[in-house]
């Protein structure tokens, strides 16, 4: 299972994470492919709780961020909170939390850590985290139209996707 998330929505979490003296929070936004959550969009809600060590999402600004996002064809793939003093685990808190919301629960650290998890059959499961960057991932979609239209013919398309989509992470790796 992985979360796939662009480089610079990770890079924006974790600027507001260390700039904030409370919990940062709010919602991924994307859609669900196979194993994977692609997180298309990232919208911070408001923490009505002000605490360091606790956040709770401003009800009526969930509302409108998950309206806004449905009306885009997106569905909620994950949630996302800051820790400022303990470890990016959920806490005790955070399982409750995420037996209301069964997603994927993104979790930054003010020191810049990053884990993911979800709640499966009633167990906590690291969830991995692919950060891309945006020419990666336009590069694929690019593909995926392509494979789509039909420019490569018959079986193996699948195969020949996964393929350039190493290819293209090997030359991110060299970037
Ligand atoms: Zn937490």
């Amino acid at each position: 299972m992985r979360l796939v998330i662009r480089q610079d929505d990770l890079k924006e979490i974790i600027k507001m994470t260390e700039r904030s003296a409370v919990e940062v929070c709010g919602f991924l936004f994307g859609r669900r492919e196979g194993n994977d959550f692609i997180v298309e969009e990232i919208r911070f809600i408001p923490n009505r709780l002000n605490s360091p060590t606790a956040f709770e999402m401003e009800p009526l600004e969930m509302v409108k961020a998950i309206d806004g996002a449905e009306e885009r064809g997106l569905g909620v793939v994950g949630i996302f909170h800051s820790h400022l003093k303990c470890p990016p685990r959920p806490s005790g808190r955070d399982l409750k939390g995420m037996r209301l919301w069964p997603v994927v629960w993104l979790i930054v650290t003010s020191k810049g850590e990053v884990r993911a998890w979800i709640l499966k059959e009633g167990k906590v499961e690291a969830v991995e985290v692919e950060d891309e960057v945006d020419s990666v991932r336009g590069d694929i979609e690019e593909l995926a139209k392509s494979v789509r239209r039909g420019m490569f013919n018959g079986g193996g398309t699948e195969k020949e996707l996964e393929e350039l989509r190493i290819e293209a992470h090997a030359q991110r790796e060299l970037d």
